[in-house]
């Protein structure tokens, strides 16, 4: 076990500053805290949060984020308390291992809705400070080096709660040596054959290419100094996890994977690197397609580097890292790497504005913060966090970083949600293009808006990135509220009319109460969901209302209304006062019966069903028997087109044809002639000589209709036509 002058002195080690009292303070703290307590392991328990802060000694961290490593497990497992580690150590501290003892009680593999719920909390708890995340992924990965003393349960759901979200964050924040490890760890605990195959196999490559490293290593020294770069050439032996993931998404056999060894040069300079990259391309030929500029434009979680692949002596594929000792050193430490914690100034706000890696957090808690429902939540987050990138610009010239398979709707909401949500068209590279294009590297995208445009809600799902969706489910959210309080304030004016009152917003409002709602929105939203029933408004603002259409013989009086006299002219209930019937475009509420439809011309009743709104029948459909006894459902409704209108209607008609060849091809002829669609047709024959047909049409109006039925009735081939209205 580290002994207490051995911790001080790591830290001493690459910060001569360090508070020595305060380690020592957290290390006689935790050790009395957990006193004779064991691990699994059967070591004592104190051994355990020494090793996690060693870890972060190797991140160079502050003093604060050890003395937290050390005292991180005293209030979840000890009998200290939050208080006493404030009084002692103070809040800054305090924060930590409060954030690290609410994470703990987390389970991150559960079910995926509690999963969400625990990942939101587990970001929340680090959201405040990062460091909460650097301790918990030392401790993790300390945990993880020594799984082998649980029970195979456990160790398995460890294993993969490492692997779904430690590992990805510990890359997120950039931090690549502790991500690998953490995954070499759980694909050995997750996958223990696989595991083993692929490591014996590395061990035989190694014995046999240990030349080869050395050659490559030495060529490439040798070619670069006479360049005059002087740089640093490792070979490299790539991680068993890396290689079973690069087998399965490639499909291939490890015998046939041919780059298992990368090489990293490090140089001084930016200047240096390209030419060093120069030098490379000169002498080997480089293989298509793997040349990567991360130096140009960094990962999100700053990495940089210029990765190539070539064509190396002896013909082997050589990978190559060509980056500055600075770049490596953010490629090793990541988030940890950034100056701040080791100059002791604690506060983010260093760290927010240098670390790509802790905007990216702070994107994610804002995104959570929106707070749409937990699963969806996690969906997008690990979409996040396990796709690549591709980066776009727009036309000023800004960086856009999204996933990979975002579209010009993801670039709109992320450049702002106001962008996004009035986007209505696209130019890639000065095309104008489709908005669900799949956005490449280095488009620029320019996005064309219209104010006052709502998204349409296909875009969900079509979308890709979090802020995206989150964004246009709000906005359709708010435009579905919009249209359903539309239609309850339309229904209650016409039901406050019937009773003889006129409808006004003050006298709604007096009766909130007795409705139980908050707002007159509220009840305007829910009689238009058909939750509230207008009637029941009505007499919650004029008590002594008595209904008149209740009763079997009365039921359909707003029916009878809209019937009215059957004439051409205004009726009752054919007046301005219905709800106005537009068709189906851009209003979700409405829909037309499903067999047989309605058309302009005919007489309409509509019928609220309650979350899907109304849907409109003619007013001689048999399907409206069904509605008899729920009055309340039963809504006036009136077409309410311009003349020119272009849109088409559904109607269904029904034939009995003669068994001819080509009787089908004279009826479709016919209803082609008129300009009307066929959708679809259904055919059974009903005797030797009849064959029934049903065809689904969708026409201008009644008269158009009419017309095709009249045409239809004279051919030869047709013995009958009938219309049907479900
Ligand atoms: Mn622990």
């Amino acid at each position: 076990m580290m002994r207490q002058y051995e911790l001080v002195e790591r830290v001493k080690r690459y910060n001569p500053s360090a508070d020595e009292a305060l380690l020592n303070r957290a290390y006689v703290y935790a050790m009395m805290a957990h006193g004779n307590q064991k691990r699994a392991s059967g070591d004592l328990f104190f051994g355990h949060p020494l090793e996690v802060a060693a870890i972060l000694t190797d991140l160079k961290l502050d003093d604060a984020t050890i003395a937290a490593a050390v005292l991180h497990d005293t209030v979840e497992d000890t009998q200290a308390t939050l208080e006493e580690i404030n009084k002692t150590f103070g809040t800054q501290i305090g924060a930590l291992v409060d954030g690290l003892t609410k994470i703990k009680r987390l389970d991150l593999v559960s079910k995926q809705a509690a999963q969400g719920e625990n990942f939101r909390k587990l970001l929340l708890a680090i959201a405040d400070d990062v460091r909460v995340l650097l301790v918990k992924l030392a401790d993790r990965l300390h945990n993880m080096r020594t799984l082998q003393f649980m029970p195979a349960e456990k160790r398995k759901r460890i294993a993969e709660e490492t692997l779904e979200i430690y590992a990805p964050l510990a890359g997120r924040m950039g931090i690549q040596e502790m991500r690998e490890e953490l995954e070499d760890l759980a694909f050995q605990n997750l996958d223990p054959e696989a595991y083993g195959a692929i490591s014996r196999h590395l061990a035989e490559v190694t014995v046999k290419a240990e030349k080869l490293v050395e050659e490559i290593e030495r060529d490439l020294t040798t070619k670069l100094s006479a360049q005059g770069i002087g740089a640093q050439v490792t070979g490299r032996q790539k991680r068993p996890y890396s290689i079973w993931r690069k087998m399965e998404r490639k499909s291939v056999s490890f015998e046939q994977l041919s780059d298992i060894f990368g090489f990293r040069v490090l140089v001084d300079t930016v200047d240096e690197c390209y030419r060093a990259l120069g030098v490379v391309h000169t002498t080997w030929p480089m293989v298509p397609g793997r040349y990567k500029d991360y130096i140009s434009t960094p990962k999100q979680n700053d990495y940089r580097s210029i990765h190539t692949t070539v064509i190396g002596p002896g013909s082997q594929r050589v990978e190559l890292q060509i980056r500055t000792k600075a770049m490596d050193e953010v490629a090793e430490y990541g988030i940890a790497a950034h100056a701040l914690y080791k100059e002791g100034i604690n506060d983010n706000s260093r760290l927010a504005n240098e670390s790509r890696a802790y905007q990216w957090l702070r994107r994610t808690i804002d995104l959570l913060a929106e707070g749409d429902n937990p699963e969806e939540f996690l969906e997008h987050t690990k979409l996040e966090l396990f796709h690549d990138q591709v980066f776009c610009f727009t036309p000023k010239g800004r960086l856009i970083a999204l996933p990979r398979g975002a579209t010009p709707i993801d670039f709109a909401y992320a450049v702002h949600t106001d962008v996004g949500n009035t986007a209505v068209g696209c130019k890639i590279n000065g095309r104008i293009s489709p908005l669900l294009t799949e956005l490449q590297n280095g488009d620029e995208v320019e996005i064309v808006r219209a104010e006052g445009q709502s998204p349409p809600a296909a875009w969900e799902s079509l979308v890709v990135t979090g802020k995206a969706r989150a964004s246009i489910r709000r906005a359709t959210r708010a435009a579905v509220r919009q249209q359903y309080t539309g239609l309850g304030r339309q229904i209650l004016e016409r039901a406050f009319e019937r009773a003889g009152h006129p409808f006004s917003d003050e006298k709604l409002k007096g009766s909130l109460p007795r409705l139980a709602r908050i707002s007159i929105e509220d009840v305007l939203a829910a009689v238009g969901r058909g939750e509230m029933f207008s009637g029941d408004v009505v007499r919650a603002v004029y008590p002594d209302y008595k209904e008149e259409r209740r009763g079997g013989t009365e039921t359909r009086v707003v029916g009878q209304a809209i019937k009215g006299d059957g004439s051409a002219g205004k009726t009752p209930g054919d007046s301005a006062r219905g709800i106005p019937i537009r068709g189906l475009n851009g209003d979700v509420l409405i829909r037309f019966a499903p067999e047989g439809g309605a058309v302009p011309g005919d007489r309409i009743v509509g019928i609220l069903t309650p979350g899907e709104g109304v849907t409109i029948y003619p007013i001689q459909s048999s399907s409206l028997a069904a509605f008899d006894n729920e009055p309340d459902r039963w809504i006036d409704v009136r077409w309410d087109l311009e003349a020119g209108d272009t849109q088409r209607f559904p109607a269904r008609i029904k034939l009995q044809s003669i068994n001819e060849p080509g009787s089908l091809a004279q009826i479709a002829q016919v209803i082609a002639d008129h300009d009307g669609n066929i959708d679809n047709v259904a055919m059974k024959r009903r005797t030797q000589d009849f064959t029934d047909v049903t065809i689904d049409l969708a026409v201008w109006d009644l008269k158009h209709l009419n017309a095709i039925i009249a045409e239809l009735r004279a051919k030869r081939v047709v013995s009958r036509v009938d219309r049907v209205t479900g």
